[in-house]
Formats: C-alpha cells, structure tokens, sequence
C-alpha cells in the first residue's frame, strides 16, 4: 500500500503527499554536489528519478558465441587471449585477439597503460562488451568495456537487461544505475502512489505503476529488445498513458475553469450578417457555412464558446471571423482579433476594416508601433466603446488596455501563442461573472493527433474545402545555382502581367539579419531586372512604410515583392502567381506550405520555386519531396509531424507545451483514444485522483491551475 498522508493547505484543498517526493538527498550518496548534478536532469526527488527512463538498453545477459558476429552489432561477449601485442603505426595501440573455439574478434585500444599489454597474456579469460566492427583482417571491437574473469568460477552475469540513461556532466551511467537501485528499493515499498483505479488497468491492459516502473529500469532477461527500442512494451505504454491522461485532464480542467462563468448571449437579429454577406464578392463555400453555423450556436449560448477553427491556407477563415465579430457587435459588445505579427494585424485590420466600416462598425488597430497620443486615443476608444473590434497583436492585452464590454474574442494563427496568452486576455474581458467567447483560428491544419493533445480544452471545426477557382501550386525545387534561369522566368512572368514574391529566409529567426538579406537581395535584383517595380518589407520596417508597399503590392504597382518570412501569414493578393523561396531546407514544411499558400489564390495557374543552397541532405530532401507531391496541408501537416515531431510542427518549442517526459508523438498516438475514455471516466468517478495525477505530471509547468 502506498506510504501516502493528506496535508491541508490553505483554501482547505487536500494535497496528496507521496514519500517518492522526497528530495534526492534521502539518498544514500546525494550530498548538495550530486543534488545539483541532478537537477540539471531534472531530477529533484526520488520520483523524478523514478520517472528518468532509460534511453535504451543493452542486452549483457548473455555472451554470444564469437562465430554468429557480425558488424554493428552491439553485445557482450567471452574469450580466452591468444595474443596480445603493441603496435607502432602512425598510432600506437595496442591489440588482442581472443577466442573462444566458434571464432575469433580482435580488441584494439589506442589508449592504455602499460598494465594491460601483461594482464592481457596468452589464456586470460576476458569479458568485453561492445560494438563489433569490421576490422582489417577480422572483427574487432574497439575499446570495449571488459572485464578479466576467474579461470574456473563461473563469473556472474546480471539477469536483467542494462539500462542507458541520458546523463550530464558528472552523473554517468554507473551512478545513476546505484541510485536507481535505491530508488526502486522506495518504490517496492510504495513510495508512489497509483492514481489509476483497477477498473482502468484491467480496461485497457496495463500494468500497475508499481510495475511497469520496475521492470522499465530492470527488464527481465527475457524482455525483447526490440519491443522496448520501438516503445511497444505494455510497460512504457503504462507510462505513456498516464502521462498523456495528466495532460489531457490539464486541458479538460482548463476548459472547466474557463466555463464555470457564463458568458454573454450574443444573439442579434442577424442584419448586420446578412448585410455582411450581401455585400461580398462571392458567397460562402458550403464547408465555411457549415463552420459558421457551429460557431453562431456557440455565440448564442450564454456558456463561452471554446472553439478551434481549423482549415487550410486560403480556406477562407477569415470570413468566418468576421462574422463572429458581427454577431458580437450586433448583440452590443465588443470583439477583439489578436495575431502573431504586426503585419497580419494591419492586413486584418485593412481587410475586415473595409468589410466592416461600411456596416458602420467601427474598427481600430492597435499597434504595438503606436506612440503617444496616437495610441491614448485607440485605447480611449476601446474602453468608451465606440471602437467595436479592435486588431492587434499581444499589445491587445498590454495594460492600459481596457475594453467596455468584450464579448467575443478572436485568435488567429492559435499555434504561435501561448496557453498562458491566451488566458490572459480572456481574463481581460471579465465583466462581473461573464467571461468572453473564444474563437481560435489556426493558420495551417494540425494533424488530429496533436488537436486530440494540444487543444483537448477546444471543440473543432473544420473548414475542409477550398473557394471555387484555385488552381493547385506547382512546386519545383531547384539548386541555387540556377539562380540565375529563375531571375529570367521572374522578369518573363512580370512582363506578361504577372506579380511575384521573393522571400528570404534564415536560419536563426533573427529578422535583423533577414532584413539584411532580403535588403541585399531586393538591390541585386532591381539591377538584373531594372525594367521590374521591386519592393521590400521585412519586419523590421515602419509599419506605415510596410503597410504603404503592401498597398503598392496589391494595387500591381509593384512586380515583384522581396520579403522575409513576415509575409507567412495571412498576406492575400490574388494577382501574385509566383513564389520564389530560397534556402527552404531551413523552414519547416508547415512553415512553407503556409507561404505557397500566398500564391493560387487568383484563378491563374501558380508556381512555387524551392530554391536550395548546395547539396540537400536526405532529410531535407524528403521534406522538400513532400510540398512537392502534395498540396494538401492536412497531408503536409500529417509529414511535417512524423518527420519532425509536436514542439516544430505547433511551433511551441519554446513555450514547452507539448514537451513530454516520456510520451512521444507521434509514436504514441495509439494510445489517445482511450486516453480520452479515460479522462471522462476519471472525471466522473474518481474525481479527487485527477488534482494528484496532474501534479505529478503537468505540475508547475502548467499554465492551467488556479485560472
Ligand atoms: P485563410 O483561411 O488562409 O485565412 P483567407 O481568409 O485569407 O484564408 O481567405 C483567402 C482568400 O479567399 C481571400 O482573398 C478571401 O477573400 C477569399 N475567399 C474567402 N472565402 C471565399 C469564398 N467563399 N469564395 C471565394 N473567395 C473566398
Ligand atoms: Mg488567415
């Protein structure tokens, strides 16, 4: 049973103590050296310990016969020395080779002392684990770890296979092995708790914490290797599955806290929609119908719509928000549209502005940019309410910043925000006990997996169909040495009418020296192509200049357009057919998916140029392969997953969203159906285990407690 005791904290909460949160000092051996050793593991109790799982494992249970080697296999082995000499070649090393009747392997060390060429002599009896290679003669292992045996005694092998941890300076593999052996000495004694009732276990299989823990660090002789290296044993599953359940519960948790106040109804009578709707260009494609349905329902509940709206580039999203934003203004509250970058914030803010001020709705955008009275005036507007949806980027919710009467909230591009920023301007629009509807938009699909993880607070809908009239991208990938082929067809394709985007990427995200590049860039080729208008915007440019050249762009006075990668979202000039992206091998694929998707948006047949520098290795090439074959972004998202994982494909590396101890997607992607089963059956019966399970695993990094 486990060793657990309650200790009230204030507000009366009960908070499960456990004796696996001991620090890791109750270890024998752990002074305040080795304690800050761990800690650059993150390991600062006897649980975290616990839960540092071996990278892989090593197989030393048994000796394999020197005949059935081969290359690259990495295994223990036994020998009797048959020779033993030091060499001086360009290096002096020292080699010996040993056998035992089915073959022979050579050791060879570069470094030795000379103690070893005479324990090494002729009928010793030798250990060695290792990598075999092929050697020039024979195989050989090099530098093995070894070991002399006893002549007679049969000498002892460990019955379990060796676990590999990941380690840091100063605690190496066999520290780690001696403490994990207390700390499972804690664990038999039930040092931590078991959140996961019987009914769960027996459910979908697993095995107890208490067990799957043991036999991770210790796997029987028996286990099979591979299983464990592809993350299939039920054990590690156990683990997995709790940890994604924690995260699960965070967000379900977060989605409860967010709903426990109400929300304003925001029910019109649906003229200034309909006038909306009217007064476009082209009428609704039947999926951004379907969409906007779900979304209105939501609106007219008085509960806060928590909604993702899911779609790919050039879906027609932002149509959708717009009529959110009427449905708010309508009811008599205001809306707030929040976006990643000052450039989209202006694009939206010129885009809705001319949908919007003609319905007499007034539209203000708050720059991060704006100064002085400037800026005292956009605020002052907010908060006496004449402004009806304000546009901005994160300055939306700087202080100073107050709405009158926030009703509906609007995200756009969800993945470049954080959780915590999303809170924050909810927080915002708290007026007595109602809180804002939310409506998060993303910029390019995210595969199901990571919407089932990432956004399990949020109901989604999808915008799965694109506007009549698209012609797909064609995309090649070119080396840059044809450089100057590409400059031709851009001067052909300007003279023929035809608008064309230039972008310049970098490796760091440093948009200094993007500007620079893209600045270098925009003069060379003004002066290979002087019969072409050239403009430039990058971030680092005042935003009225920017704004000015976006114009330009738009109204065709300008051919040819030189960017950064600021232009990535949410730029729509139907005109430009053409996309020239250098150094793409640096961007992620939903990163370029997202900037092809700038062009084919007009009814003429587009083309994507992926201009690479030098050779690609195999992986960019696979990455660049897949924007080739497929424009789809569902698809590209689904790749970019595999190929690079949750934190790139979100973009929330930084924030740390995402960021597992020991589940992994999509590798464990298997397992989240019933991870969410299991969610609702924890919620609804063992309620009190959630609080603890969460702690465990989502602890302080959560940014969804005490909302
Ligand atoms: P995204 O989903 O990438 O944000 P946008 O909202 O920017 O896409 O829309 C892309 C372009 O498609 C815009 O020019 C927009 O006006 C246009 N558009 C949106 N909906 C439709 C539609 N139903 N029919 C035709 N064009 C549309
Ligand atoms: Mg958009």
């Amino acid at each position: 049973m486990a060793e657990i005791h309650s200790v009230g904290v204030g507000g009366g909460e009960a908070i499960i103590e456990e004796a696996g949160q001991l620090p890791v000092t109750a270890l024998k051996g752990v002074g305040s050296r080795m304690q800050q050793r761990l800690a650059r593991l993150e390991i600062v109790t006897v649980r975290d310990l616990l839960f540092h799982l071996p990278v892989r494992y090593q197989d030393r249970t048994r000796q394999v016969p020197l005949g059935e080697l081969h290359p690259g296999m990495v295994v223990s082995v036994e020998g009797e020395v048959q020779h033993t000499e030091v060499k001086f070649g360009r290096r002096r090393m020292l080699l010996s080779s040993i056998s035992d009747g089915s073959g022979t392997l050579t050791l060879r060390f570069f470094h030795f002392a000379a103690a070893l060429k005479s324990s090494l002599a002729r009928g010793v009896r030798i250990r060695c684990f290792g990598e075999v290679r092929e050697g020039v003669n024979a195989l050989e292992m090099i530098h093995p770890e070894y070991q002399l045996l006893a002549q007679r005694d049969p000498a002892e092998v460990p019955h379990y296979l060796t676990p590999v941890y990941r380690v840091t300076e100063g605690v190496y593999q066999p520290v780690l092995r001696a403490l994990m052996a207390q700390a499972l000495e804690y664990l038999r004694r039930g040092a931590v708790a078991e959140w996961l009732p019987e009914e769960l276990l027996g459910r979908f299989g697993l095995p107890s914490l208490e067990q799957a823990l043991a036999l991770v660090h210790r796997p029987p002789a028996d286990t099979p290797l591979e299983q464990l290296e592809l993350w299939h044993h039920p054990a590690q599953l156990r683990l997995s599955f709790e940890e994604l359940l924690a995260h699960h519960l965070s967000l379900r948790m977060l989605r409860r806290t967010m709903q426990r106040c109400g929300a304003p109804l925001l029910k019109g009578r649906g003229q200034l929609t309909a006038s909306f709707l009217e007064g476009l260009p082209f009428s609704l494609t039947a999926a951004q119908q379907r969409v906007w349905e779900e979304v209105r329902r939501d609106l007219e509940k008085d509960l806060p719509m928590l909604r993702l709206v899911q779609g790919d580039v050039g879906s027609g999203k932002t149509v959708v928000a717009a009529l959110a934003a009427l449905q708010a203004v309508e009811a008599g509250f205001q809306a707030a549209l929040m976006v990643p970058t000052e450039l989209l914030a202006e694009q939206h803010y010129r885009n809705i502005g001319s949908w919007l001020e003609p319905l007499g709705v007034e539209v203000v955008w708050l720059s991060g940019q704006l100064k002085g009275a400037e800026k005292k005036g956009v605020c002052e507007s907010i908060s006496a309410g004449r402004a009806r949806l304000a546009v901005g980027t994160h300055a939306l919710f700087q202080e100073g910043v107050v709405f009158r009467e926030l009703g509906l909230v609007i995200i756009d591009e969800q993945h470049r925000f954080g959780v915590h920023q999303r809170l924050a301007l909810y927080e915002k629009g708290r007026v007595g006990g109602t809180r804002p509807h939310q409506l998060i938009m993303t910029a390019t699909p995210i595969p199901r997996t990571l919407a089932m993880t990432a956004y399990a607070d949020l109901d989604v809908s999808v915008i799965d169909q694109l506007p009549p009239g698209r012609t797909p991208v064609t995309t090649v990938a070119l080396p840059d040495s044809r450089r100057d082929e590409v400059i031709r067809r851009i001067g052909d394709a300007c003279r023929d009418g035809r608008q064309a985007y230039w972008v310049c990427t970098l490796v760091e995200e440093s948009e200094r020296l993007a500007a620079q590049a893209a600045e270098k860039t925009a003069a060379l080729l003004a002066e290979t192509l002087p019969q072409l208008s050239i403009g430039l915007v990058h971030g680092r440019m005042k935003s009225l200049e920017r704004a000015a050249t976006m114009e330009a762009f738009k109204s065709g006075d300008i051919d040819l357009l030189v960017a950064t990668t600021v232009i990535e979202v949410g730029v729509d000039v139907p005109n430009a057919s053409l996309m020239i992206i250098e150094n793409p091998e640096r961007l992620g694929l939903a990163q370029l998916h997202q900037l092809r998707g700038r062009v084919g948006r007009g009814s003429r047949e587009s083309s994507c140029v992926l201009m690479y520098h030098g050779v690609l290795s195999e992986a960019a090439r696979q990455r660049l392969a897949v924007l080739r074959e497929s424009s789809d972004g569902f698809v590209v998202a689904q790749r970019d997953l595999e190929l690079r994982g949750p934190g790139e494909v979100l973009g929330t590396r930084q924030t740390g969203m995402l960021q597992f101890r020991v589940a992994a997607l999509p590798r464990d992607q298997g397992l989240l159906s019933d991870v969410a089963e299991a969610a609702a059956f924890l919620l609804d019966r063992y309620p009190h285990r959630v609080a603890p399970l969460m702690e465990r695993w989502v602890g302080e990094r959560s940014q969804y407690g005490g909302v």
